[in-house]
């Protein structure tokens, strides 16, 4: 069996893969992702591989601390310092610009790469036993939907793991918000659990949100996060419907997500999987709030409906 529960042994087996150049399931508080060592290249192009993720997709490198990715990034601004102080551990990433031990297989050849601090102890208990930095896409076929569970890992991704280390369902169930600190000014290049209004109160900076600069960004497409059935927005699911609502479910195949942000993220995929596993002709969503707290939730519902 593949999936382990967070022992001590468990923790130092998967850093022993990480060390001998093998991927890793590893459970973050956004979704689960596959972990490899960021300074190992091979073991990232197995990464790339084992998602059939293009090469110009650029990964996130997870470290322990500002301090522990020193040696990655060329320079790190008084707003990066201000961002990871406030918001790391967490489900926030910062481009930065960086050095040359980052392997051009990690950045899709940018000269700039991304860096997170996990809060998830599991995470985080294998960075420090692991002693590397970790690249960690998300465990799922590219353009699928992540997996916020570890059993939800698909056989295909999970043939190329060395094991997967399970948490639990993750705290926030969407990916990380990615902020370019490279530039005058922040821009968000993925809205996520950290908000515009967030980090606009921290830094004082005006942030420029995510869709206007899509092209900084290589690897933000149209369709993403998508489930195999088709998917669109309406009004108000009709008793035949089978999708997502706001309201008690009139069939099994309805299901009712909270109506605040933070709760709907975290659900949101896991509730796709399973509406994808009813084969419906359609998956319908009736369209969330129009408030810029719900930003990362458009944003993620957009992608999978194409929009
Ligand atoms: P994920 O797919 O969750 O691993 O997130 C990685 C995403 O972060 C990529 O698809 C890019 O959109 C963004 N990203 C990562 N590194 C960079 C970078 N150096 N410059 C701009 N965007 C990046
Ligand atoms: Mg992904």
């Amino acid at each position: 069996m593949k999936i382990l529960q967070p022992t001590d042994e468990a923790i130092k087996f998967a850093a022993r893969a990480l060390q001998n150049g093998e991927l890793i399931g590893l459970p973050t508080e956004t979704v689960y992702g596959i972990g490899a060592s960021a300074l190992n290249s091979a073991a990232i192009r197995k990464t790339f591989d084992l998602k059939r993720r293009p090469a110009e997709n650029p990964l996130i490198v997870h470290v322990t601390s500002l301090e522990a990715a020193s040696n990655l990034v060329s320079s790190i601004p008084d707003a990066a310092r201000k961002l990871a102080k406030a918001f790391w551990p967490g489900p926030m990433t910062m481009v930065l610009p960086k050095t040359s031990l980052v392997p051009d297989e990690a950045t899709g050849g940018l000269s700039t790469v991304a860096i997170r601090v996990p809060m998830s102890p599991v995470a985080l208990a294998i960075l420090f036993e692991s002693g590397l930095p970790v690249t960690a896409p998300s465990a799922n076929m590219f353009m699928g939907l992540s997996p916020t569970q570890a059993d939800r890992i698909a056989p295909e991704i999970l043939s190329g793991l060395a094991c997967v280390i399970d948490e639990g369902p993750c705290h926030f169930g969407i990916e990380s918000t990615v902020i370019d600190c490279t530039g005058s000014d922040l821009t968000i290049l993925r809205p996520g659990a950290i908000t515009r209004r967030m980090i606009e109160t921290l830094t004082g900076l005006k942030v420029s949100p995510a869709a206007a600069e899509e092209r900084r960004s290589p690897g933000m497409y149209r369709r993403h996060y998508a489930p195999k059935t088709p998917i669109r927005f309406v009004e108000a699911l009709g008793p035949f419907d089978a999708g997502i609502g706001f309201s008690e479910p009139q069939s099994k195949y309805q299901f009712q997500l909270p109506k605040e942000p933070a709760g709907y993220s975290q659900r949101l995929y896991s509730t796709l999987y399973s509406l994808d596993q009813m084969s419906r002709l359609q998956i319908l969503v009736e369209s969330p709030p129009d408030d810029p707290e719900w930003e990362a939730v458009w944003d993620r519902l957009k992608k999978a409906t194409g929009t």
